[in-house]
């Protein structure tokens, strides 16, 4: 039986952090401001997938209060979605996202991105979408105040 989940995460664009999406380093004058890596891609693929198993949130597994999650690599909250998938006997059909960005250009990125998504859930590559937009000048996004992102994922589950 197919289940799906749903996922949405933002971040403050702040000077003096890196700018981490999907896994990509990407060459900025600002980065995302987070306790972790602050991956908002990853962070809302990660709640896709436990929303999809009917698990709690990220912030109830990896909670900003504890220290050894201080600027970690968000792969690691993807890879353990995946594992807990995996634990209910379920396989992750395909998981899709869309950014929300003004600045800097997403698409240069895109095949790295999927690429890191697919490696943290055991997937193939071609099961992963990302894609990405403006925010056509409007509101906090359009402002560069920060990036959003939001995400399915279908996961296969026994009865
Ligand atoms: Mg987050």
């Amino acid at each position: 039986m197919v289940h799906v989940g749903i996922g949405y995460d933002v971040h403050p664009l702040v000077e003096g952090r890196r700018l981490v999406l999907g896994g990509v380093e990407i060459p900025h004058a600002k980065g995302l401001e987070g306790h972790s890596d602050a991956d908002a891609l990853m962070h809302a693929l990660t709640d896709a997938v436990l929303g999809a198993i009917g698990d709690v949130d990220i912030g109830h597994l990896f909670p900003n209060t504890d220290p050894s999650w201080k600027n970690a690599p968000s792969r690691i909250f993807l890879e353990e979605a995946a594992r807990r998938v995996r634990a209910k006997g379920g396989r992750i059909v395909n998981v899709d996202v869309s950014l929300a960005a003004e600045q800097p250009k997403i698409h240069p990125h895109i095949s790295a991105m999927k690429a890191n998504v697919a490696a943290a859930l055991g997937i193939p590559v071609g099961k992963v979408g990302v894609k990405a937009t403006t925010n056509e000048r409007m509101g906090f996004v359009g402002r560069e105040e920060g990036i959003a992102a939001m995400a399915v994922a279908s996961v296969d589950l026994p009865e």
